[in-house]
């Protein structure tokens, strides 16, 4: 069969395709330390998911309107009042069919054939595809460890043209875990501004920040930023509910009407039951955050710690998300264990696969050679044990 170009160029999820070999090293009967995932471990709390029992039982199985319901709309406008105090009405807002899905509808919905579209690295693995999948061509921001991960303006300008449709900003980021600073943030909006396109900030962490750090909303800048800037979130990450599937937009009315259209074509409404569990996770207590944060955080600090400890390993220190972003490269051409050498990460994966049975996934894969990502969503024993043979792989 011949395939259409654009999903001839398509390579799979990285993250996935990680995951998925982990997996399989799993069933063949080998205990696997699985770094690779990029969701909570923990279950959706017990009042969501009655949330969503309740729904079903009463009824709300049928098709809701293509972008949403209005009770969601309206708690995602209510969230937004409680988290950041920004005043946004239900027309600002689509819901889709997770946070992902919500960035495919903003891109098909803006880029043009030639659109460039500005993305700083190291990247969320989707984000170049996403935008070579909507006709755009993905414009590199090259950023460093040294620099904290963090774009300065002049590095974004330097790469504007009068093609620029859009920048994708991600903070805190998946895979650095970098928390941008609100006067870069500022800063990148007024450049925005300036030349006049648009600001996607992807805030999908925005709740899983770690003491002495701060998320910023971009929409809170000022009324000038806010008007080039589109919002996606989601309840994937906050809530552990990545298998619900529900993400949305914020945005431009105009912009919100377009994603509609699409949608309405595309995949009419996102499932009505995860809907009413999402509107319980916005509008119900938020203990459940905090609890899931205080578990996330001791992870981080024994990931750290124990990263700190090995020779030659370097990380810029996440501020959010749950991810350890670190060099390898120092380990490059010298014996690990069993004799193997190798010459950049995505063998170093291979190997400590293969040999370790410890799983991360590669920077290759986040445009960022030579580092890997460590997932700490998961609990502290195999954090542990995977982190002894991770040591024990190095030390050849
Ligand atoms: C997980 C993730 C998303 C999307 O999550 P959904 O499950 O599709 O809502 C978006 N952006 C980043 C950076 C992520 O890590």
């Amino acid at each position: 069969m011949k395939f259409s170009p654009a999903v001839s160029q398509l390579a799979p999820s990285a993250t996935i395709a990680a995951a998925a070999k982990a997996k399989e090293l799993k069933q063949s009967g080998i205990t696997v330390y699985d770094f690779t995932l990029g969701e909570p471990d923990f279950n959706t709390p017990d009042h969501i998911c009655e949330a969503a029992t309740k729904a079903m039982y009463a009824g709300k199985t049928h098709y809701t309107p293509a972008g949403g319901l209005p009770e969601l709309l309206q708690a995602v406008c209510d969230a937004a009042k409680r988290d950041y105090n920004l005043a946004i009405e239900p027309k600002n807002v689509v819901i889709s069919n997770g946070a992902k899905h919500s960035i495919h509808n903003v891109l098909t919905a803006m880029c043009h054939p030639g659109s460039e579209v500005l993305i700083p690295t190291p990247y969320w693995v989707s984000y170049s595809a996403l935008v070579e999948l909507a006709g755009g061509i993905p414009i590199l921001v090259e950023t460093d460890e040294s620099a904290g991960f963090l774009p300065t303006v002049e590095q974004i300008e330097a790469k504007v043209t009068g093609r620029t449709q859009l920048i994708m900003l991600n903070s805190p980021s998946n895979p650095t875990g970098v928390v941008f600073p609100k006067e870069l943030m500022q800063a990148i909006g007024e450049l925005a501004v300036k030349h006049d396109f648009y600001v996607m900030s992807d805030e999908i962490y925005d709740k899983l920040i770690y003491p002495g750090w701060e998320a910023t909303c971009m929409m809170t800048l000022s009324d000038e930023i806010a008007q080039r800037t589109i919002i996606v979130n989601g309840v994937s990450k906050a809530y552990a509910m990545t298998g619900w599937r529900i993400g949305w937009t914020i945005g431009d009315p105009a912009l919100i009407k377009a994603i509609n259209k699409l949608q309405s074509q595309q995949t009419s409404n996102p499932c009505s039951v995860s809907q009413y569990a999402a509107i319980a996770a916005l509008t119900g207590p938020q203990e459940c955050v905090t609890e899931m944060l205080a578990a996330f955080t001791k992870r981080r600090d024994y990931v750290l710690g124990r990263l700190r400890k090995i020779p030659g390993l370097s990380f810029a220190d996440p501020g959010g998300a749950f991810y350890a972003f670190f060099n390898v490269s120092e380990y490059f051409d010298k014996p690990l264990q069993n004799g193997v050498t190798v010459s950049n990460v995505s063998d170093f994966c291979t190997e400590l696969l293969g040999n370790a049975h410890v799983a991360l996934v590669t920077g290759d894969a986040f445009g960022a050679p030579g580092y890997a990502r460590l997932s700490f969503a998961t609990d502290m024993n195999t954090l542990e044990a995977g982190l002894d043979r991770l040591e024990k792989f190095l030390a050849g």
